[in-house]
């Protein structure tokens, strides 16, 4: 079924966006949120469980501390209050690949509450802004486990044969992460959701804590959007929009929402308070289940557990091992790099900030790295529908790549063919270069050879370059590098056609 949706710019004239963001990091410890199975990820189906993570009776939970300690940290780097007590809770209801029946989370008592995160977006008249995103609390809970539907066509439970359970993800922990609804954000509703994901994304890899793949589902972001009457103050009804799971989703996820909830309103009709399922292929959402406000999980303490009641001293120990604040680290990493705010904002909102960081450790000068990873890569990335960190290739490899140009082993062009066979899972940059013949022909005696034929193929032009129309040179150049199918060096071939015909 095709929604109709109003245009983003007029429905941005008449209503007011307020967002929510719910984000899922799933932690990178050892073993499960309450018992000692092992998490690696991709094991055999059903390999990593016992009798506690598969919710059999009498198994007994024990909270596991290393998790304790990264939801600190997590919710010290959000600039939260830490809780001096706070208990585990029982979320009731029923999901196959549940199988206590019961999820263990946390509910009024979250052991991070009340922080912020200060994201950069664009500012009105086009320059770097700082927005500033309430967050209302971190709490712990587990993973659930993984259904797959065998049969179908598309993997979805319609039209499956049969369900296949697998429980090795039952019981990883969970911190979720929860926005205060964003007002204000206006037209740049999807820019400031994608800012804020990109951000907490990079946090999270600073502090080490999750292995922070969208593409794997460690990190899943769910969407709330809803939309008042513009200058209203009233909350509209919300859509829940889940598991989105790229960045470039969550902006294309939240446009879309604003177009669809404009185009139901202005028509007079409501919008159903629900969860809608995110697709990546056709970008549009779907409707999931109703979800009325008054959802009665039937939340009680966990009776199984003991409360959690860090000490002031360990929480300020754990504060002692964040890493560099974002803000101050943007600031350090732009006076170094020599970038203006623009070239900063772009590189930030481009979710690039790490991978340029990487690549200039690697030896590559900062231009140079923002310049592959916001162009050629970001290019290769969107027609890929993926995000950056989700490309197959590494700031190394980037490096290296730049190291070959820089010593004049390919030029620009060639650069973009071996960073295409990277990509393509050819081996490095190095090997591509081996493998496909790429480098440039530095062999004078060729490039004079090459030079001299377009000279004698092109006498028309070579007298113009003879009686001083020196930009003539340029289609002699284009002569040579199409013989010599673009592996000369351009500046070397220019060289070359003045020197013959001077
Ligand atoms: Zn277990």
């Amino acid at each position: 079924m095709t929604e109709t949706l109003m245009s983003y710019e007029e429905a941005l004239g008449s209503y007011d966006p307020a967002l929510g963001l719910e984000v899922h990091v799933e932690l990178n410890t050892n073993s499960k949120m309450f018992c000692g199975c092992p998490t690696e990820f991709g094991a055999e189906p059903n390999t990593q469980v016992c009798p506690t993570c598969l919710g059999l009776p009498g198994a007994m939970p024990v909270v596991n501390g290393k998790a304790v300690e990264s939801a600190i940290r997590i919710g010290l780097a959000l600039n939260c209050e830490i809780a001096e007590w706070c208990r585990f809770a029982r979320k009731n209801y029923f999901y196959p690949d549940m199988p206590k029946n019961f999820q263990t989370s946390q509910y009024d008592e979250p052991i991070a509450f009340d922080g912020w995160m200060d994201v950069v977006v664009e500012g009105p008249d086009g320059e770097p802004e700082t927005f500033r995103v309430e967050i209302e609390r971190a709490h712990m809970e587990e993973d659930t486990g993984k259904s797959l539907h065998v049969g179908g066509s598309t993997g979805r439970i319609h039209g499956a044969d049969h369900s296949l359970v697998d429980y090795n993800r039952a019981g990883i922990p969970l911190i979720e992460i929860v926005t205060r609804p964003i007002r204000g954000a206006g037209g740049r509703a999807p820019e400031i959701a994608k800012a804020y994901v990109a951000q907490l994304r990079d946090l999270i890899v600073a502090l080490g804590v999750s292995d922070a793949r969208m593409d794997q589902g460690s990190i899943r972001a769910d969407v709330n959007l809803s939309l008042a009457p513009a200058g209203s103050d009233v909350l509209g009804t919300r859509t829940e929009t889940k598991n989105v799971n790229s960045l470039r989703s969550v902006e294309r996820a939240v446009r879309y929402e604003v177009q669809r909830h404009a185009a139901i309103l202005s028509s007079g009709r409501s919008i159903l308070q629900e969860t809608r399922h995110w697709h990546e292929d056709t970008g549009i959402t779907t409707s999931g289940r109703e979800k009325s406000d008054a959802e009665d999980y039937r939340y009680f303490p966990e009776p199984d557990l003991v409360p959690v009641a860090p000490s002031r001293e360990w929480v300020e120990e754990l504060r002692g091992t964040l890493p560099e604040n974002p803000t101050a680290r943007r600031a350090r990493l732009q006076a170094e790099w020599g970038f203006s705010d623009l070239d900063m904002r772009d590189t930030v909102g481009a979710g690039a900030l790490g991978l340029v960081e990487e690549t200039v450790a690697a030896g590559a000068a900062p231009q140079a790295a923002r310049k592959w990873w916001l162009g050629e890569l970001a290019r290769r990335a969107n027609e890929a529908g993926v995000d950056l960190v989700d490309l197959s290739i590494t700031p190394a490899d980037v490096a290296r790549v730049q190291a070959l140009v820089d010593d004049k082993t390919v030029n620009d062009k060639l650069a973009r063919q071996v960073i295409e066979g990277v990509l393509a899972g050819e081996g490095t940059p190095d090997e591509v270069v081996a493998s496909r013949g790429l480098a440039v022909v530095s062999d004078e005696d060729a490039l004079s050879a090459a030079v001299d034929k377009a000279i004698a193929d092109n006498p028309d032009v070579a007298d113009k370059i003879r009686d001083g129309k020196v930009a003539a040179a340029g289609a002699l150049i284009g002569a040579v590098m199409k013989e010599m199918r673009g592996q000369a060096d351009a500046g070397r071939v220019r060289e070359l056609v003045l020197e013959k015909l001077s």
